[in-house]
């Protein structure tokens, strides 16, 4: 049995990848490695601030020591632009790798793997979301939308995660850009990054039952036979509009007394619903002929007291339906919108700098970015998850908001050897006993 994933074996796994980034310098001037940039970015976004670096050159040079060297292994600090500079080269493949040694290394403690287990399998969330939008700045993976005289350009990207209903924490998966692929000479969509995602990775998965989990973008034959093919199950929001012969088979079953209703009265603490679920099995997602069959349900929520219609949304899956596994499919389904919630709402608004500007680049600078974000985003889950120490610190410090406030200001002032005596510091400053 391995260690559990603390920050020294997170931090010796990324610099062993980081150790490998391509370095396309051939001049004498390499006095900054590659390797320092990629830890030096992960450390602005896993403190969470902006000038942590700046801070760190700011110690070095008053006592000789600094903490983005103790805590990061940086050996020698970049400026931002040779960050810049460095990481622009590095094609986004470079960086999948630690996602999945990650998420491996996680899964091998088996509270953590409970924890994610649904059905015996993993819920797998996809959604997309943009993370960079621009009339005037530019490189060539931007996506371009003309709208009269005015260019737009974008960056999104699909993010994959493994959630749960009913948990908080969701565990990020390596991203797939929508960037213009080679060769093709339409705009790439978020369609198209689900299938490459899907060709890339189902592999990362054989031997275990994964739910794909994504909205109706993604509800079309395609991509479910593009899943069943790779031993994938699907729960996908489906809507009436875009498969309208879907729905006049459910409308016509229904007439006939094939659509199985149940029903139950939810209390929530403030006032009773009701839920009522309807579901069938084998329904044609497209006119036939050649046509997948798949099952249909749907859940609606109404207010006891106001008759008032609160929830309303339908899916298709290719698991069995019956009065039982119906509540958790539809739970599981609509779990997706915890990606919005968890993951794209926490990478912009809480605190990672996604937008940080480290600047644009010229060829790939936007996406290792985000990738080394997701990659920090990760590391604080695996630490909430299995590392007692932090867990204790978060709690402690969750309510008054101030984890982040007390390492960014702690590492200013202060030099740290490790992260464990950054850590035993705030324990013991909080006059928490130590464990
Ligand atoms: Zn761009």
């Amino acid at each position: 049995m391995t260690e559990p994933l603390s920050f020294g074996a997170l931090r010796a796994l990324l610099t062993d990848v980081f150790g490998q980034l391509p370095d396309q310098r051939t001049g004498a001037n390499t006095q900054y490695t590659v390797c320092d940039a990629a830890l030096g970015a992960f450390g602005v976004f896993f403190m969470q601030c902006p000038s942590f670096l700046a801070y760190q050159r700011d110690m070095q040079r008053r006592k000789g020591c600094n903490n983005a060297q103790s805590l990061f292994g940086v050996a020698q600090i970049p400026s931002d632009p040779q960050i810049r500079n460095l990481l622009d080269p590095i094609a986004p493949m470079h960086l999948q790798e630690p996602f999945w040694a990650i998420l491996e290394r996680l899964m091998e403690d088996k509270t953590v793997a409970a924890g994610f287990a649904f059905e015996g399998g993993w819920l797998c969330s996809l959604d997309g979301t943009q993370y960079f939008s621009s009339t005037t700045i530019h490189c060539p993976h931007c996506t371009l939308t003309q709208r009269g005289e005015t260019s737009y350009y974008a960056h999104t990207v699909l993010l994959p995660v493994l959630a749960k209903p009913g948990k908080k924490e969701v565990l990020v998966l390596e991203p797939e850009f929508i960037i213009p692929q080679d060769g093709a000479d339409k705009q790439d969509c978020e369609r198209n990054a689900a299938h490459r995602w899907v060709l890339r990775n189902a592999v990362r998965f054989a031997g275990r039952r994964v739910t794909i989990l994504a909205d109706h973008l993604h509800c079309n034959q395609p991509f479910c036979e593009r899943l069943l093919e790779h031993r994938l199950d699907f729960i996908l929001t489906c809507k009436p509009d875009s498969h309208p012969t879907l729905y006049e088979e459910v409308a016509l079953l229904d007439k006939l007394g094939a659509v199985t209703q149940c029903e139950e009265r939810v209390w929530t603490g403030q006032g009773h619903q009701h839920w009522t679920y309807r579901f069938v099995a084998h329904v044609p997602l497209r006119e036939p002929p050649q046509a997948l069959y798949v099952n249909w349900c749907e859940l609606t929520i109404t207010s006891e007291a106001t008759r008032e219609e609160l929830y309303h949304n339908a899916f298709v899956t290719n698991h069995e339906l019956t009065e039982r596994t119906v509540r958790s499919t539809i739970a599981a389904g609509r779990a997706r919108w915890k990606v919005e919630n968890e993951g794209h709402n926490v990478l912009k608004n809480h605190g990672y700098h996604l937008e940080h500007n480290y600047g644009h680049g010229q060829q790939y600078l936007s996406t290792v970015v985000v990738l080394l974000v997701l990659l920090a985003f990760l590391c604080h889950t695996v630490l909430q998850l299995c590392d007692r120490p932090d867990q204790r610190l978060r709690a402690e410090l969750a309510t008054r908001r101030t984890f982040f406030d007390d390492l960014r200001a702690l590492t200013r002032y202060l030099f740290f050897e490790s992260w464990d005596h950054l850590v035993t510091f705030m324990i013991a400053g909080l006059d928490m006993t130590p464990d």
